[in-house]
Order: structure tokens, then C-alpha cells, then sequence
């Protein structure tokens, strides 16, 4: 005759059940536990469907230009022009991942059938210069810390204003790398005019995937941003449709 104490030593091998509804059912029978497992396969497959459309890392920058010649081009980093008055950029260069930069020209092709256009007024910055940017400024405010690098040194981020069919600024809420609360895309104290043209912009930007940030109206991150790679080759070294490839 066995005794209760080898009983109960062999219980604990059998399957673990749950006191559910129907009686004493193994742990997966239960109806919790049954959903915690759909939510789990859900989630799963959400995330292998996420990686199969993933950006491609490798993916090269291409000029913007080359893509769309109606798409204006105001790099202020290469100008004086700017919130930190200097210079950063040699080159006045408008690069972007390449599907990025085809995505904004769908956001021009959109604009233009409105009777608008885009002005870009930032894109690819390579980390160099976000560590000048924080030498000069080092306040996470208003720049991205390095080490933790900008959107814009991934190549997937673009700062964007309006024009209208002829390439001349509209009225919009603030001016470039306005740090006050008006720069929100969602400040309501501005005038009509420039609350109508932030609205057409932002469903321009919106339509073709971009997605906005709560505290400049002017900047715009492509869909999965983070899987690029920060970059830090100099704009005037980036070959473009010749062959250039990135060096991770
Ligand atoms: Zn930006």
C-alpha cells in the first residue's frame, strides 16, 4: 500500500489543471488561459508580419531632387539660416532613404493636385553633425543627444513646410525650429490660414504613412524609422544612383 506522502509525490508530475467552470481542466483548457494563448499567437504573428514588411536597413539614400525637381529644396543646416546661426552642412544636400524619398514624392504628387507643394527644409543629417548640433546646444529640448542620435541621422525623417503651386511660402504657424509652444501641430491659437494650410499638410504627410510629432508641425518620421541604421557619412562624400553603398 503506498503511502500518502509517495501519492502525492506522483501528483505533482500529472499536468497542472485549473478549477474552470467544468471541473478540474489542465491549465490550457481554461478559459483564461485559452485567451492568454490567442493573445500570445496574435501577437506573434503581428510581429513576424511586422518584420516581413520591415524597411530595409541597407537600404541607400538617394537625392531628393533626383527624384521629383518640383520638390523645393532649403537645407537651413547649410545655411547660416538656422536656430544655432552657423553653417553645418557643406553641401545644401537633400537625402533620404530611398523609399522615404519616394514616399515624399507622393506627398508632392498629393500637394500639387491641391494646388500645393512641399519645401524641405531638412533630411539626412549624418551624427557628426548632431554632436556639433549638441556642442553648441546641449539641451535635449531642442537637440537630440548623440548618443542617442536624431531621427534625421537614420535617413527616415524629413522636416517639411508648405508652398503654393508657383514655390512661394503660405502662412503657416511658425517659422522653422520654433521652439515655443506654437510649434505643436495641435497649438489651436493661430490664424485660419494657418491652421487650414498645417491641416493640408498634415494629410499630405499623413496619406502616404509619415507620422507627425506632438511638438514640431514640421517634422515627419517615415513608418518603422527605427530599423535604419544612424549614419554618419559627410554629405559631401554620399554617392548617389552611382552605385553608392552605405558602410554600416
Ligand atoms: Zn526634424
Amino acid at each position: 500500500m503506498k503511502s500518502k506522502f509517495s501519492r502525492r509525490k506522483f501528483s505533482t508530475t500529472k499536468t497542472k489543471t485549473y478549477p474552470g467552470p467544468f471541473g478540474e481542466q489542465p491549465i490550457f483548457h481554461s478559459l483564461p488561459s485559452r485567451l492568454i494563448l490567442i493573445v500570445f499567437c496574435l501577437l506573434l504573428f503581428l510581429n513576424i508580419s511586422e518584420i516581413a514588411i520591415a524597411a530595409q536597413p541597407d537600404e541607400p539614400l538617394v537625392e531628393v531632387s533626383g527624384l521629383d525637381s518640383t520638390i523645393i529644396i532649403d537645407m537651413r543646416y547649410a545655411s547660416e539660416d538656422n536656430f544655432v546661426k552657423v553653417q553645418l552642412y557643406p553641401v545644401a544636400r537633400c537625402l533620404l532613404r530611398k523609399s522615404v524619398a519616394e514616399r515624399l514624392v507622393r506627398v508632392q504628387k498629393r500637394l500639387q493636385a491641391l494646388g500645393y507643394g512641399v519645401k524641405v527644409w531638412d533630411a539626412y543629417r549624418p551624427l557628426s553633425v548632431q554632436k556639433k548640433m549638441w556642442e553648441i546646444l546641449p539641451d535635449p529640448r531642442y537637440v537630440a543627444p548623440p548618443e542617442r542620435g536624431s531621427r534625421h541621422n537614420r535617413g527616415a525623417a524629413v522636416d517639411v513646410t508648405l508652398v503654393d503651386s508657383l514655390g512661394h511660402d503660405v502662412e503657416m504657424p511658425t517659422e522653422f525650429d520654433d521652439f515655443s509652444r506654437k510649434a505643436a501641430p495641435t497649438y489651436p491659437h493661430v490664424s485660419e490660414t494657418a491652421k487650414k494650410n498645417r491641416q493640408i499638410l498634415i494629410d499630405a504627410m499623413e496619406a502616404e504613412g509619415f507620422k507627425g510629432i506632438s511638438s514640431e508641425w514640421w517634422h515627419y518620421d517615415a513608418p518603422r524609422y527605427r530599423q535604419y541604421p544612424i549614419l554618419d557619412e559627410p554629405l559631401d562624400r554620399v554617392e548617389t544612383d552611382s552605385g553608392y553603398k552605405i558602410k554600416n
